[in-house]
């Protein structure tokens, strides 16, 4: 009799043994069909074997076994087991994560009869590369047979994308394949055309969320099969099935996009870097503004670094960043007079201007107009936080609390205002100053992909004047028309209760200064603010990401944040209060009763949004010096939390979390 094990998609840190005589050693990483309670399932084989030791009056029999489809290979499963491990999720979901959707179902794969068209694009030959441009390929292209992670640390505009292009063409004339990451669905049409115009004759495909399920699928297959060289895609691209790699490149690698932010919280950079190690070939992480892991990384010696310090395109420069004193005082959303003024300008020019908002999820704070004393915890020095409707002052770290101050506590003022509310009629208002301009508002809430593709196409067509949105106007985009980029609302950024806050602000403005003047006109950046001598602007006015990230990572430093420690998150969710509670408390005793010393375990905190839907959520901090120490903490803890949670709770660890 011949055993199999196989991993199913259920939250239990187990594999299940059916029987299948059918089965080789061949078999294991392909798909089956098994009984499963009075369900069938798809799992994937894991194993081969002669034996189990479970009785055999247990073992049920596999209901079928699929060769259709290739099995996933020896180094995608080598990546699996390290992605369970390493972020703690069983690994049964974690396998079944790396099939396409359509191929987890029960029934049978049938090939999607229409495939979705492919777009004709036109041709296009590279420009000559410039000298950085061709420093960069030749260092790259010098080891190109060993795992070195590269950080192409190059201004918007500089030109990343053409090397990429070359680097691509280089890999595929060795006769290897290549992986390209993009942080979001939205980027993928324009580079999916550049990359196909280059390559017209050769096998690629993307692999994202917003490709049909049959086409999805069949996509996989097809990379699975050996009939494609360039696979180009979101963060679940990460796990795309090519056999033959020799290039790996993440674009816009600081993008938090690469994190998974539910489930199996997994970082898709940080995987791409161990497929780079299993593969032995180089990984290139391009940005203008490298997350401070990387950059740390970089100085530290682990990743090579080059820069590309120059725009690329012929007579373009980089904008010019002003300062407009915000006034603190006034709650009313109106507009500077600046900013109303270039607007203007652009308008009669018929130039495109662009309004960031910077609004996501910032915690409101409390500060003294008069000498800009900000309300910080007294235990761990993080800003407090608002709480309006209680009328109470909270640390989200610690949960230390009081009423909200009335004078402060420096100078006794009652001057005191809180930052990071207000200002969001700004649209509004927008509309009401030009009634005829034709204003297109765009943030993560209101956009649909699909309808993104032709929102661009008005854009690059000139058929929108005014630009308003969030963060996703300003990734990677190249619109020659928009020549005035206008920041306003970051203020709280600054002064933000989360230690990331500062590195996102400084990476969003100059990644939205970067939208403007890409083409022959120059750029105009206007950036509203109370505190024009923060170090975060004096290093933005000069477009100085070396000097910004160098003064951070030093803050880091002093107060112990990452990247100077590692840190891990237990999540955990329910519809009821109290058992959450209790569940929380326990798990945080059962850490305790691990005695490791070096760890230091946070108090179990509300995050800030602490009810999602109709699920509490509460959360648990823990922090260490060493990597392998932590890691060998959370496993014996998970394996604790595994048997003793209760059914009502949800958790999960978050292993490297970027919001917290
Ligand atoms: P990045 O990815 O760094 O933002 P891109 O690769 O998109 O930059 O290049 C920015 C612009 O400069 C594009 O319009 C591109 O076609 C152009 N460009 C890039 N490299 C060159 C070059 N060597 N010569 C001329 N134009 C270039
Ligand atoms: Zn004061
Ligand atoms: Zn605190």
């Amino acid at each position: 009799m011949i055993f199999i094990e196989v991993a199913l998609d259920l939250p239990l840190n187990t594999l299940f043994d059916y029987q299948c005589d059918e089965a080789t050693p061949d078999d294991i990483g392909r798909r089956v069909k098994v009984p499963f309670g009075r369900d069938e399932k798809v799992g994937v084989i894991l194993n081969v074997k002669d034996h189990s030791t479970l009785p055999l009056d247990k073992i049920k029999k596999a209901t079928t076994l699929w060769r259709d489809v290739p099995p996933l290979s020896e180094e995608i499963l080598r990546l699996l087991h390290f992605t369970s491990h390493y972020y703690q999720h069983p690994l049964g979901p974690v396998v079944l994560h790396a099939l396409p959707p359509a191929l987890k179902k029960t029934n049978d794969w049938q090939a999607p009869k229409k495939r979705s068209k492919a777009i004709n694009v036109a041709v296009t030959s590279a420009p000559q590369l410039n000298l950085e441009q061709r420093h960069a390929c030749d260092e790259i292209n010098q080891h190109d047979d060993e795992f070195r992670i590269w950080l192409l640390q190059g201004i918007t505009g500089s030109g990343k994308t053409e090397v990429y292009l070359e680097l691509v063409r280089q890999t595929l004339g060795r006769g290897k394949q290549v992986l390209i990451l993009v942080p979001e669905i939205n980027l993928t049409p324009l580079i999916e055309q550049r990359f196909q115009a280059r390559f017209p004759a050769t096998g690629m495909v993307s692999l994202h969320s917003g490709v049909g399920e049959k086409e999805r699928a069949q996509r996989w297959i097809d990379v699975a099969s050996g009939k494609i060289q360039i696979v180009l895609g979101t963060r679940l691209a990460i796990f795309a099935p090519l056999d033959h790699l020799g290039l790996i490149i993440i674009d816009e690698e600081h993008d938090s996009s690469y994190k998974q932010a539910e489930g199996m919280r997994y970082h898709a950079r940080d995987l791409a870097i161990m497929r780079g190690q299993y593969n032995a070939i180089p990984v290139v992480l391009g940005s203008a503004t490298p997350s401070l892991e990387s950059w740390w990384n970089a100085k530290q010696g682990r990743y090579q670094l080059i820069k590309l310090t120059e725009r690329a395109h012929q007579g373009a420069t980089l904008p010019d960043i002003q300062l407009i004193k915000a006034n603190l005082k006034h709650d009313s959303p109106t507009l500077s007079l600046e900013i109303i003024h270039a607007i203007e300008e652009r308008l009669t020019k018929g130039q495109q201007s662009l309004i960031f908002i910077n609004r996501r999820g910032f915690a409101p704070v409390l500060m003294c107009n008069q000498c800009q004393w900000l309300a910080t915890c007294p235990d761990c020095q993080t800003r407090l936080v608002v709480h309006r409707r209680q009328q109470r002052l909270r640390c989200h770290h610690c949960n230390y609390q009081r009423p909200i101050d009335h004078h402060c506590r420096q100078c006794h003022s009652e001057d005191l205002t809180t930052l990071g509310e207000g200002t969001q009629k700004i649209e509004e208002s927008l509309q009401e100053l030009w009634p005829k301009a034709r204003i297109l508002r765009i943030d993560s809430d209101s956009l649909q992909s699909k309808s993104w593709a032709t929102q661009i196409q008005d854009i690059h067509a000139g058929e929108v004047d005014i630009l308003v949105g969030t963060q996703i106007l300003i990734k990677g985009h190249d619109f020659p028309k928009l020549t005035l980029v206008a920041a306003i609302n970051v203020d709280s950024a600054l002064y933000s209760s989360d230690f990331r806050a500062s590195e996102r602000l400084f990476t969003q403005l100059l990644q939205a200064a970067g939208r403007a003047g890409r083409g022959s006109d120059k750029g105009q950046v206007l950036i509203e603010t109370a505190f024009p001598q923060h170090p975060l602007f004096e290093a933005l006015i000069d477009h100085d990401y070396q000097r910004f990230a160098d003064n951070e990572l030093e803050e880091r430093r002093l107060f112990g944040f990452p990247p100077f420690c590692y840190q891990a998150l237990l999540r955990g969710s329910a519809t009821e209060l109290s058992p959450l509670q209790q569940f929380m408390r326990e798990a945080r005793e059962a850490l305790k009763r691990l005695s490791y010393e070096d760890i230091t375990l946070f108090d179990v905190v509300a995050p800030t949004l602490h009810k999602i839907g109709n699920k509490y959520r509460l959360q648990l901090l823990l922090q260490c010096h060493s990597r392998p120490l932590l890691q060998q903490a959370l496993s014996q803890w998970s394996d604790y939390l595994f048997t003793h949670a209760p059914h009502s709770v949800n958790w999960v660890i978050d292993v490297d979390p970027i919001d917290c």
